[in-house]
C-alpha cells in the first residue's frame, strides 16, 4: 500500500500517514459517484440547500479543531485559519443556501419577433465533477467549489494537494457528518499523478485551482475528450498607489496585501507601482511596519506571518531572489531563509532594473513584493497590464474618481479599491482571472452556473398557436415576398415598417389559402 505523510512545515514533524488512493480504484468511484448524483439530480435545490445549512451548523461546532487543524498542515497563523478560511466558508454555505434556487430557478427569454412562442432556460447538473487543489487555502478553496457543486446537483471526487490531504478529508468528514449522502463526495490523495489520472476518467467538469503550468496540462488533457475546463491559476497583482495616496493607510494595506498567508495568495500584491514623488517615502514607511512583523510557527497567536508551507516554492523563492541578487537588484528587507529554511524572511526588493527582473514578472507566491515606480497615471495602467497575468489589481488613493477610472482600465478579472486581496474569499462577488490567470468564475452567481449545463426550452405559447411554420416546406413565391417584406420590419422608420406590414400580412395570407405545409 502506497501511502504520503503529512507533516507541520513549521516543524517538520510528521502529523500523520495517509494511505493514497490507487489509480485504478478511480472508475470505480467515479461510477459510484454517478450513481449517487443521477439520485441527488432529482433532489429539489431547496432540499439541497438544507443539507448546506447542516453542513454549516456542522462547522460551526468544529471552528476551533479545524482552526487547529489547518494551521497545523499548512502552517499559517491561527487567526488566519480560523478567520481567512473558516469563516469565508460558512457564508458560502450561507449565501448558496439562500441564493441556489433564485439562481438556478428556470429563466424566461423575451422574444422580440416570434410572440407566439415562448423560450426559457432550464439549468441542470453537468455530472460528476473533478475539483483538483493547491495547498495555499486548503479549506477555503475546495470547499467552496464542493458547495457548488453539490447546490448546483451534481457529484464531486475531489483531490486535495498532497501537501495538505488531511484537511481535504476533513471537509469530507463534515459534510458526512451533516448528513451528505457518501457517495456525493469522494476524497482522493495523491499527488499530480492521480490529479492527471482523474481527468482521463472523463468527468463532466475540471475545477483546478492551481499553477499556470499545470492549468495547461489539465486543459491540453481534458481537451482530448472535449472536457470544460474551470482554471484559477496564479497571478502576478499589482497594486497602484496614487500620488495623493495616505502613506499610512497605503503602507498598511500594502503590508496585510503581500505578506498575509505570507504571500502564499494568489490574489497577493506581488508587485507595488507607487508614483514616484512619495516612492522614498512609502518604502521607508512600508519597510519600518515589515519589521514588526512576527514570524514564526503557528502553535501560538502571537505570530504574523506563519511557514512555507510546501517545499517546492522554496524553489522558486531562491531562483527569484538569486537572480535579483546576481543583478544588483535593492533589498529592502528579506531576502533570505530562516536558518532551517522553514521561513523566508519577508522581502521587498526595488531597485533601476527590477521591471526586468523575474521577481517582479512571474509569480513568487511567497512573503516578497517587489517596488517600482511611475510618472504618470498612463503608466501605472500600462505596467500594470503588461503582465502574463490578470488576476486581480488594487489602487489606493484619496480621489476614489481618479481610483475608480484607474481600475476602469486594468485588464484583470478584479480591482479592490483601497483594499486588497479579500474579495477572492467572499460569496457573492465573482473571483476569476484573465491570460494566464485563468479561465472561469467562482463564487457568486457566475461561479454556480458553472457547475450547470444550461437547456434552452422553446415551445407554443398555448395549444392554438402548434401550427405549422410558414418557413417550412413547400418553399413559394407566396412565401419568399412575405419573408422577403420582414427585413423592412427592422428598418429605423416606423413609416417604412408600417408600410411593409401589410404587405408581409397580404403574402402570408396568399400562402396559407393556395398552399398546403408540407
Ligand atoms: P500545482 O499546480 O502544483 O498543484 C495544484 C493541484 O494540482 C495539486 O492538487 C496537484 O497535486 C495537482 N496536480 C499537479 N499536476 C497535475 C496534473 N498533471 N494533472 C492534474 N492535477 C495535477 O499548484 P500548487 O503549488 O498546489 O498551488 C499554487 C498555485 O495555485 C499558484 O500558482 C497559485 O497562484 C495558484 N492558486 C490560484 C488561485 C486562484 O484562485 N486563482 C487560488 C489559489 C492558488
Amino acid at each position: 500500500m502506497s501511502t504520503l505523510v503529512s507533516k507541520n512545515p513549521a516543524t517538520g514533524k510528521p502529523i500523520q500517514e495517509i494511505a493514497t488512493t490507487p489509480v485504478n480504484e478511480l472508475p470505480h468511484l467515479f461510477a459510484r459517484a454517478k450513481v449517487a448524483q443521477q439520485k441527488w439530480a432529482t433532489v429539489s435545490v431547496k432540499n439541497r440547500s438544507a443539507i448546506l445549512l447542516q453542513i454549516r451548523e456542522t462547522l460551526l461546532n468544529h471552528v476551533d479543531d479545524l482552526t487547529d487543524l489547518i494551521s497545523q498542515e499548512n502552517g499559517k497563523p491561527r487567526f488566519e485559519a480560523m478567520f481567512n478560511e473558516l469563516f469565508p466558508s460558512v457564508d458560502l454555505l450561507t449565501f448558496y443556501a439562500k441564493n441556489s434556487e433564485r439562481i438556478l430557478r428556470d429563466k424566461k427569454i423575451p422574444m422580440t419577433l416570434l410572440k407566439h412562442r415562448a423560450s426559457y432556460i432550464n439549468y441542470w447538473p453537468v455530472g460528476v465533477v473533478a475539483i483538483i487543489s493547491p495547498w495555499n487555502y486548503p479549506f477555503l478553496l475546495p470547499f467552496g467549489e464542493i458547495i457548488m457543486a453539490l447546490a448546483a446537483g451534481n457529484a464531486i471526487i475531489f483531490k486535495p494537494s498532497e501537501a495538505t490531504p488531511l484537511i481535504g478529508l476533513k471537509i469530507q468528514d463534515l459534510c458526512y457528518k451533516a448528513g451528505l449522502p457518501k457517495d456525493l463526495l469522494i476524497t482522493v490523495v495523491g499527488d499530480g499523478a492521480l490529479g492527471a489520472a482523474m481527468v482521463q476518467e472523463k468527468p463532466a467538469k475540471v475545477f483546478f485551482t492551481g499553477s499556470v503550468a499545470t492549468g495547461k496540462k489539465i486543459m491540453s488533457a481534458a481537451a482530448q475528450h472535449l472536457i470544460p475546463v474551470n482554471l484559477e491559476l496564479g497571478g502576478k497583482d499589482a497594486m497602484i498607489v496614487l500620488p495623493d495616496a495616505d502613506l499610512d493607510y497605503a503602507t498598511s494595506a500594502a503590508l496585510w496585501g503581500g505578506f498575509s498567508n505570507s504571500g502564499q495568495v494568489c490574489a497577493s500584491v506581488e508587485r507595488i507601482l507607487v508614483h514616484e514623488s512619495i516612492a522614498p517615502q512609502f518604502i521607508e514607511t512600508l519597510k519600518g511596519k515589515l519589521a514588526q512583523l512576527r514570524q514564526g510557527p503557528s502553535t501560538g497567536f502571537d505570530n504574523d506571518l506563519g511557514a512555507i508551507t510546501f517545499e517546492k516554492q522554496k524553489l522558486v523563492y531562491q531562483g527569484q531572489i538569486s537572480q535579483a541578487k546576481n543583478q544588483g537588484a535593492k533589498f529592502i528587507a528579506g531576502g533570505e531563509f530562516s536558518e532551517c529554511r522553514t521561513f523566508l524572511k519577508p522581502t521587498i526588493v526595488s531597485g533601476s532594473n527590477i521591471e526586468e527582473l523575474d521577481i517582479y514578472n512571474e509569480e513568487t507566491f511567497g512573503p516578497v513584493v517587489a517596488v517600482s515606480t511611475y510618472k504618470t497615471i498612463n503608466e501605472a495602467v500600462e505596467k500594470t497590464n503588461k503582465s502574463q497575468y490578470g488576476l486581480l489589481a488594487s489602487v489606493i488613493g484619496n480621489d476614489l474618481a481618479l481610483a475608480e477610472s484607474v481600475a476602469r482600465q486594468l485588464e484583470v478579472g478584479t480591482v479592490t479599491i483601497n483594499e486588497v486581496v479579500y474579495t477572492a474569499g467572499l460569496a457573492e462577488t465573482p473571483w476569476g482571472g484573465i491570460k494566464n490567470s485563468g479561465i472561469g468564475r467562482t463564487h457568486s452567481e457566475a461561479g454556480l452556473l458553472e457547475f450547470v449545463h444550461v437547456r434552452h426550452i422553446h415551445k407554443p405559447r398555448a395549444k392554438i398557436f402548434s401550427f405549422k411554420s410558414l418557413w417550412w416546406f413547400p418553399y413559394t413565391p407566396f412565401q419568399y415576398a412575405a419573408f422577403r417584406k420582414l427585413f423592412d420590419l427592422y428598418r429605423r422608420s416606423w413609416i417604412d415598417k408600417l408600410r411593409a406590414f401589410p404587405h408581409f400580412l397580404w403574402n402570408v395570407v396568399q400562402q396559407i389559402k393556395t398552399e398546403k405545409r408540407l
